[in-house]
């Protein structure tokens, strides 16, 4: 995530210093206002609604009633105090259909804010809704996830639910174009009839299809009472934490719609065999002086400077304090509420590198109790926050991070270059000193010589790309940093870009488009340009049908290999060796049926030099062909010479 959103300036809900007689920021606030129960928030029957608060600074606390999204209130009711900080209130009779906020006293400041814990709000998420949130239940629910053997299996495959499908070559239904349902519709083609939306996807053979965030996003971001194609947004800037997006639903006013609409795409994600990754936004609000959070418990939620300002090390102006314990515990609940209530099968965590460990560490354990086979990946990033490096969840620390990936940012630079420096080239396209950052990659990020060691301690820790929604594509940059190169010699780069992805230890991420060259017109951070610059080109896609072959074949190699996807570190410092070949070339061998491959042996040669390249071939037995046989010039007498930038694969059968 890099967004640069602008906020509106300082205002104060309360005093926290004052209130209640212990300082929010203290150690003894949090011992004695923390509450450890399941119930925050509504639980709802047709016999009673009890909706509990934890605002322990507040000296009265109301629950706002209203009977629509939008009008005055139709009742206030006075909230009782509850243990460790909580307020509660006990509706008797059927409260569905209506909406609530709360009303809280700080000092003298009267707040009222939208519930943390809602599960469920109106239009624009202003809102919380009271109701059977099963009535949103699409039929034969929960879906049945598809199998997962190991996570080393994983090929993940990143897309915004809008992109999808929103480019009117996208032959999805009209009416759903941009929402949750065109993502989820079957049968769709575009030009020359190809496959597009979640058939293109499935076609492809990765397993995960990861989202950009699908939880409520910020009203100025993206309106949901607006014409859908008023406004575009990733979604990195939360309103509600635990409620689906409006906008992504075809009836944004409908509560319940959104929710059945999410589910139904994830079930037809699971149904073509599709894992599904959330991307989750957990280390900040959309505005850290207005969100809901601060209105409550005002100095609790979120990490200060001494000077009192906002901690900010998100760039969004404000960091969440995960390492509080109800922080904490609101992130670890509402993780656990997408994993059980949505049967998601992974998340992805932006700025992993500003939560602290304790935290993922909580929602690893969680996880592995309801399904081990839930995956977590995250962007840990070294970053400046109000809160120690040595405590965040962070590359440093993946050695305390077991089962938690982490994106392998220097693999990603070393393939296409450094991102923020557009003209300077990658090993693909130039760069021989970039080499050793490729044999970072394929080792998998792990400790595999005194000077090819990146920051994990299993290959299950690195997450391996060359592009996501960050920054460039790899078709954008590898055009600005190499100009004067032919567009068959682009696609050449592009090509052995992505198979060195495919091909290393750890596991892969390919940004959506990617398989057709994905390009964004130069524009480096699309976060909210227009669907012209960030649709996936459903004509690009089927004028490169030949790309979108080879990616599946690269897809299919891997499948195919278990050498691939070794599953511990050892095993890749036992199994994988470096081989001579030119300075503008890596070549290793995965040896001996390396993870019980079909193959005794595999030679995996990338050159990225523009002309051909000779090399001896280890003696091992007789090498053929597996992978790029047409850019294979010459195999002789141990001899291999193959054509200027590409990636071969040869094998020693048995
Ligand atoms: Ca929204």
């Amino acid at each position: 995530m890099a967004v640069q959103q602008e906020k509106p300036g300082k205002i104060d809900y309360g005093d926290a210093r004052l209130t209640a007689g212990l300082s929010v920021f203290s150690g003894a606030f949090d011992a004695v206002y923390h509450y450890e129960g399941d119930d925050l928030g509504v639980v709802y029957t047709k016999e009673r609604t009890v909706i509990r608060l934890w605002a322990p600074t507040a000296s009265e606390a109301y629950v706002v009633l209203y009977d629509s999204w939008r009008g005055q209130p139709f009742r206030t009711c006075n909230m009782s105090r509850g243990e460790h900080g909580t307020w509660l209130l006990q509706l008797d009779g059927d409260w569905a259909g209506f909406y609530y906020t709360y009303k809280v006293l700080v000092g003298e400041q009267w707040n009222e804010a939208v519930d943390p814990y809602a599960k469920a709000v109106g239009v624009n998420g202003d809102r919380a809704y009271i109701g059977d949130l099963r009535a949103a239940d699409p039929d034969a629910w929960p879906s049945q996830k598809p199998p997962l053997a190991s996570p080393h299996d994983t090929v993940i495959y990143e897309i915004h639910v809008r992109d999808a499908t929103i480019d009117p070559e996208s032959g999805i239904s009209e009416r759903w174009r941009g929402k949750f349902l065109g993502l989820a519709e079957r049968g769709t083609r575009g030009p020359n009839g190809i496959p597009t939306g979640l058939d293109h996807i499935a076609d492809l053979g990765v397993t995960h299809v990861q989202l950009l965030p699908v939880a409520d996003y910020s009203t100025q971001s993206v309106d949901e009472t607006a014409r859908p194609q008023s406004a575009y947004n990733w979604g990195y800037d939360p309103k509600n934490l635990q409620v689906p997006e409006g906008s992504y639903s075809t009836d944004p006013y409908d509560p319940l719609a959104r929710i059945r609409e999410l589910k139904q795409l994830i079930a037809a994600c699971h149904e073509r065999g599709l894992r599904v990754i959330l991307d989750v936004v957990y280390n900040h609000m959309y505005d850290g002086y207005r969100a809901s959070l601060a209105k409550l418990v005002p100095g609790y939620y979120f990490r200060y400077k001494n000077d009192g300002t906002l901690s900010d090390g998100s760039g969004c102006g404000n960091d969440l304090a995960t390492e509080r314990p109800m922080v904490r515990k609101l992130i670890v609940d509402s993780v656990l509420h997408w994993a059980t209530a949505y049967n998601v099968d992974g998340f992805r965590f932006d700025l992993m590198g500003l939560l602290d460990r304790e935290t993922m560490l909580d929602i690893r354990n969680k996880l592995d109790e309801l399904d081990p086979s839930i995956l977590l990946l995250g962007e840990g990033w070294i970053m400046d926050t109000e809160l120690p490096r040595s405590m965040c969840a962070n590359q440093a620390q993946a050695a305390v991070l077991p089962g938690i990936a982490q994106f392998n940012d220097c693999m990603r630079d070393a393939i296409k270059g450094d991102p923020f420096e557009p003209a300077k080239p990658g090993f693909v396209n130039g760069a021989k000193e970039r080499r050793e950052g490729i044999m970072k990659g394929v080792t998998g990020g792990i400790s595999y010589s005194e000077s090819i060691r990146l920051f994990a301690k299993e290959p299950s820790q690195t997450i391996n790309y060359a592009e996501c929604h960050d920054n460039y594509t790899m078709w954008d940059k590898l055009t600005l940093s190499t100009p004067e190169a032919t567009e068959e010699t682009l696609a050449r780069m592009h090509r052995l870009g992505s198979a060195i992805v495919l091909t290393s230890q750890g596991i892969p991420l390919l940004h959506a488009g990617q398989e057709f060259m994905r390009t964004k017109n130069g524009v480096e951070n699309s976060y909210k340009s227009p669907d012209a610059i960030n649709r996936l080109d459903w004509r690009r896609c089927a004028e490169r049908q030949e790309d979108v072959r080879y990616m599946k074949r690269l897809i299919a190699l891997r499948k195919a290999h278990p050498a691939f996807r070794l599953h511990t570190a050892d095993e890749i410092r036992g199994h994988l060796r470096f081989e001579a070949c030119p300075p503008h070339a890596v070549a290793y061998t995965l040896r001996d049926y390396a993870g019980d491959d079909p193959s005794r042996h595999l030679y995996i040669l990338y050159n990225a030099g523009e002309s051909h390249a000779t090399v001896a071939l280890p003696a091992l037995g007789e090498w053929r062909p597996l992978f790029g046989q047409s850019d294979i010039e010459k195999l002789h007498a141990g001899q291999l010479t193959v054509r200027g930038i590409c990636m071969v694969v040869l094998e020693v059968a048995d």
